[in-house]
């Protein structure tokens, strides 16, 4: 069905949706919307792909059209099943289902070579003996125009059952081409007779040793769209200089045209959203894995704590141009915020304890108050938290010799221990050795139950804690930016991006205590640790031990940044 009134709230207009909507106006496709992702195998999926697969579902799913999922597996010497599984568990994961339109180009290669086979007989393709090097050789440059290739002029016949024996093996790998016959001066280097077979004995990960000629991606990708009725065929930039190369070889065979449309690209400060490129970081040990909560990937972000929504709120919010642009990483932990204010339970962690001691608490009394979840949301009610007279607090919350302005905790001063009481601190236990603070004794004002004061005297900080004897011992991974500068590719002569990560970007903290309610916590559960920040359980929780990574501290700076850019617009 086709949906052709814009309700306001429709997702913003853009230019690839004024495009199919004059392809709907004008019946071009018969009123089909049909898209795809088509990713390589190659690697982890990364927030640039979420961008494309937001892109490409969500305009299938706005016109009432398909969207497949192929992937495009041409290249067998990069591509392992491992890839094609952690690819369909993160467009899952984003929210997205193909159906059962999952697609593999590789299941094409047959109907490709009977394409090819049928360029050979137009006189369009030939088998060219020159080698990869001369091939490049004789290409030309930008300024030049190329030279024709000595084999361009053979015969149909010749080049047919040479074809014939490169697919039978007959050949050493890299010896033969098959090449379109187009244009050696052509402007567009594309349109310079390109590689569309290429000779490589190596096992296919679908196709095993079936094949022993691969078709280039410029080949197959076209194609691929075509043999699947894709109507709108959306790519980043780069393929524009591609487009008059896919639409010679559509036209040439006469088969269904679908319409490519680029657009940029996302690129993301302070991170590298490249296959190549993250394949190192995890491949060098500088992370530790596809999956270390450090990593742009998607299974990356979602074991930091990062949740779908949140990402395709955020590639919502940043639209699709046509010219290239860097994002602050400040929107993509706005948009999470803003998810996880909602729905994380608020709760109670001291990451580096302090013992504090309520003198004139009776010892073995506990008090359980009651605290409440989510003050956005009353529906996810209330627990109990239990107060006796060993505490911990935080250590960052007490200082012996405060600065201005100190609200927090101090010899002499009060605060409000939320949720329970007001305490006075009365005592310093320091190590004798090291001068450091190892135990705060306190008095408590049974008067102040819950945290107010009857007499209302002011008392400005209030700090989180948990109780001693009742709290769970966690571990706790603090992240920080994986490099250092915004563009990580600014490196210095001849180095780089590695020279620009951040030796600091994580720390793992293992003497943390939490709330007992946390007991049992899921993995993948988001919680808000009071004053803190959002957290979420790690998966290594499961070997017994809690383990929380920050999926973001509390900080919002997105709000500030828009602000200037806006400055900036309007200047
Ligand atoms: P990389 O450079 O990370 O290896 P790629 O383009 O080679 O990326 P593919 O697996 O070929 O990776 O990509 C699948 C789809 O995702 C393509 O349609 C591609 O255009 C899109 N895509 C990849 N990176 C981005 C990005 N940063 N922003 C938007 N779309 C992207
Ligand atoms: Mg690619």
């Amino acid at each position: 069905m086709r949906k052709t009134d814009r309700t306001a709230s429709t997702p913003s207009s853009n230019f690839i949706r004024d495009i199919i909507e004059e392809d709907l106006r004008t019946d071009r496709y018969g009123g089909r919307v049909h898209t795809r992702f088509p990713p390589e195998p190659n690697g982890y999926l990364h927030i640039g792909h979420a961008k494309s697969i937001c892109l490409n579902f969500g305009l299938a799913a706005d016109y009432g059209g398909l969207c497949n999922l192929r992937f495009d597996d041409t290249n067998p010497t990069k591509e392992e099943i491992e890839y094609v599984e952690s690819i369909k568990e993160d467009v899952r994961w984003l929210g997205f289902d193909w159906g059962d339109r999952e697609f593999y180009a590789s299941d094409y290669f047959e109907q490709l070579y009977e394409y090819a086979v049928q360029l050979i007989k137009k006189g369009k393709a030939y088998v060219c003996d020159l080698s990869p090097e001369e091939i490049r050789e004789y290409r030309g440059t930008l300024t030049e125009p190329g030279k024709e290739s000595p084999y361009r002029n053979r015969s149909v016949e010749e080049n047919l059952d040479l074809f014939e024996r490169m697919r039978a093996g007959e050949f050493e790998d890299g010896s033969r081409t098959l090449r379109a016959k187009i244009d050696m001066a052509s402007p567009n280097m594309n349109m310079r007779d390109p590689v569309m077979y290429r000779i490589l004995h190596a096992t296919h990960h679908r196709t095993g040793d079936k094949w022993c000629i691969y078709p280039t991606y410029d080949w197959a990708h076209g194609q691929s769209d075509s043999i699947e009725g894709i109507t709108h065929s959306i790519c980043t930039l780069e393929f524009e200089d591609h487009r008059p190369l896919y639409d010679w070889f559509l036209d040439q065979l006469g088969i269904h045209h679908p319409r490519q449309i680029e657009f940029a690209r996302l690129n993301l400060s302070y991170t590298v959203l490249s296959k190549r490129k993250l394949r190192i970081l995890v491949e060098e040990g500088h992370v530790n894995g596809w999956d270390d909560p450090r990593m742009p990937t998607l299974s990356g972000l979602r074991r930091r704590g990062y949740t779908p929504e949140s990402i395709r709120d955020f590639c919502e919010r940043i639209g699709v141009a046509r010219a290239d642009s860097l994002v602050d990483i400040a929107l993509l932990e706005h948009c999470l915020r803003e998810d996880l204010n909602k729905r994380a339970p608020r709760v109670m962690a001291v990451l580096r304890p302090l013992r504090m001691v309520i003198d004139n608490y009776p010892e073995g009394q506990v008090e359980w108050f009651d605290a409440v979840n989510n003050p956005e949301d009353p529906g996810m009610g209330t627990r109990k938290v239990p107060f006796s007279r060993v505490l911990y607090i935080e250590q960052d919350d007490f200082r012996e010799d405060p600065p201005k302005k100190w609200f927090r905790l101090a010899p002499g001063r009060e605060v409000r221990l939320k949720h329970a009481y007001l305490v006075t601190c009365v005592q310093v236990v320091k190590d004798e050795q090291t001068g450091e603070v190892v135990e705060l004794h306190c008095t408590y004002d049974p008067e102040t139950r819950g945290g107010a004061a009857p007499d209302g005297r002011k008392v400005r900080g209030t700090l989180h804690w948990v109780s001693a004897a009742h709290a769970l011992e966690a571990e706790v991974r603090l992240y920080n930016r994986l490099f250092t500068k915004a563009d990580p590719d600014d490196a210095p002569e001849g180095l780089d991006f590695r020279a620009n990560l951040n030796p600091n970007s994580l720390e793992v903290l293992t003497e943390c205590r939490v709330e007992p309610s946390l007991a049992g916590a899921e993995v993948g559960s988001h919680y808000q640790f009071l004053r803190l920040g959002y957290f979420c359980v790690d998966p290594d929780s499961l070997a017994g031990k809690l383990v929380f990574n920050r999926t973001v501290p509390l900080r919002d700076t997105w709000a500030k940044i828009e602000r200037k850019i806006k400055e900036q617009r309007g200047k």
